[in-house]
């Protein structure tokens, strides 16, 4: 039973990637911690990330004689970022890093045997410095998890499960609590200091379309409770919000259900975020039907700028019926026979004998994309393409042809509550506002990322900072 008369020592709301480590840390140091969650089980994003974690100067690098440290990973994110990612927070961040990642080697995490490894999804490090489990962010979940319930048992900490966050509590001074709504009702709850680990708001496009002036409309493939419901309470009481227009988007999600605006990493992505991991045998044309980069262009950096510049942030893999049937799918869960089955839909991915009559059904420019692929025939056949790809074996001239339509995509929000180095939420003047901290990504993707995906660096901040909160306010408090 939750007593609205106790006096938490810390209450932290939300128990995903940086709440379950943040309520466990203060565990370990003795605090009594009450955790508010609105979805019916733990682990958040934890759930359905993709899972790859980067720490330098590991235990794990060690063993397998990779010479790495903090510094370089600093230096690596802030090149990768073009300066654009807060130093103090990155700095923090590279710094616990190593802790982070040797504690969950010390709990038994179940590393890929492969990692440490260089990622070229994102924009690589300079070393392999990227780890992942063998079951992607379930792995972090299945480690978390024996701690978490221990000090459930043991009391420290009490779990509030179906349970939202309406307001955080104001004494005039501090903050000095929260208000929640769930299936018990309304219950005001104090507590000496209140974390915010409520996540990310890529999931919620009306704060995404305000915080993200002049970009199309959201297609989210972050978890459903990923609303920015911490942030807004935060707003409210005067904190501060950056970097939303950092915003960059995630190459090669598919809008299965035109008009819903969810795409699924899990469920269909199309393989162009790197052609590393798949050579391109198709050309990428926008809705006037061009081509805007050389498909096989090795940064994915540029790749995702590239897609900045595009209108409405999506563009169409055109290729022929050769290209379905050779070498590895476009889809990564979708084999030729899939394609085929879902062209017949057209809902996603169409396809026709012309390609006047693909454009038409894809709603491209049907000149422009004839004019194009023109080209690109034209570029393979002489081995020369204007662009500068490369790979250069597939005309596009075998029907049917076949236009798959890919969007921007937002995994994750890149705008987010300004902290100081202790995690002190800020107000507009930039002083800290009493009582109240945040961890994860509801201080926004740029924060340690900047506008630019570097491996690791919203997930592995997100477990540290929760860690290193939860230890230092559990000290500082008791
Ligand atoms: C498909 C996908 C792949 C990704 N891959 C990677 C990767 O490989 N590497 C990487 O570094 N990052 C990756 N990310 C990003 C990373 O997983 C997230 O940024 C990180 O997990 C966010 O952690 P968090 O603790 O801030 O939020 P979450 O883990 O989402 O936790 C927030 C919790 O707060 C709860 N909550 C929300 N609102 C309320 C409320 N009002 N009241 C109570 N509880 C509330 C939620 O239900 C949730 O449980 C990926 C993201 C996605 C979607």
């Amino acid at each position: 039973m939750i007593s609205q008369s106790t006096n938490w020592d810390l209450i932290i709301v939300g128990a995903g990637t940086a709440g379950m480590p943040c309520a466990i840390a203060a565990a370990e140091h003795h605090a009594q911690v009450v955790v508010i969650e609105k979805a019916s089980d733990v682990g958040g994003t934890l759930h359905i990330t993709g899972g790859h974690l980067s720490a330098a100067g590991t235990r794990r690098q060690r063993q397998r004689g990779i010479d790495d440290s903090p510094d370089r990973h600093f230096a690596d994110v802030m090149r990768i970022s073009r300066g654009t990612a807060d130093p103090v927070l990155v700095r923090l961040a590279v710094d616990e890093a190593p802790r982070t990642l040797d504690w969950l080697d010390d709990l038994g995490f179940p590393f890929a045997p492969e990692t440490p490894a260089l990622v070229y999804g994102h924009e690589p490090y300079s070393v392999p410095r990227t780890y992942w489990g063998v079951e992607a962010g379930k792995s972090i979940l299945a480690t978390l998890r024996p701690l978490w319930d221990r000090y459930r048992a043991s009391g420290n900490i009490t779990l509030l499960l179906e349970h939202e966050l309406i307001e955080l509590l104001w004494d005039g001074q501090r903050v000095v609590g929260v208000v929640v709504q769930g299936w018990r009702g309304r219950l005001k709850l104090q507590g000496k200091a209140v974390v915010l680990t409520t996540g990310g708001y890529a999931a919620n496009p009306h704060l995404f379309a305000e915080v993200t002036p002049g970009h199309p409309r959201l297609i989210s493939a972050a978890s459903p409770t990923s609303t920015g419901d911490g942030l807004l309470a935060a707003r409210r009481l005067g904190a501060a919000f950056r970097n939303g227009d950092k915003y960059l988007p995630s190459l090669g999600g598919l809008e299965l259900e035109p008009g819903s605006g969810r795409a699924d990493w899990w469920a269909a992505w199309a393989l162009v975020f790197s052609p590393v991991y798949r050579l391109p045998r198709e050309i990428y044309v926008n809705e006037r039907g061009e081509r805007f980069i050389a498909e096989d262009e090795m940064s994915p950096d540029r790749r995702e700028r590239a897609l900045l510049e595009q209108p409405g942030q999506r563009f169409w893999l055109v290729f022929d019926d050769v290209a379905l049937h050779d070498g590895p799918s476009v889809v990564r869960q979708w084999d030729a026979a899939e394609i085929r089955a879902r062209a017949a839909e057209g809902k996603v991915v169409w396809s026709a004998d012309t390609l006047q009559e693909l454009a038409r059904k894809a709603g491209i420019d049907a000149d422009g994309l004839q004019q194009t692929v023109k080209c690109y025939n034209e570029a393979v056949r002489c081995g020369h393409d204007p662009l500068g790809r490369v790979q250069l074996t597939h005309p596009i001239e075998k029907p049917p042809f076949y236009a798959l339509l890919t969007y921007g995509t937002s995994l994750v929000s890149f705008g987010g509550l300004a902290v100081d180095g202790r995690l002190r939420v800020l107000d507009e003047q930039g002083n800290p506002i009493p009582g109240l901290y945040a961890a994860g990504e509801i201080l926004g993707a740029a924060a340690t990322s900047g506008q630019a995906f570097c491996s690791g660096m919203l997930l592995t901040p997100s477990l540290s900072f929760g860690r290193w909160l939860g230890r230092r306010l559990a000290m500082a408090l008791r």
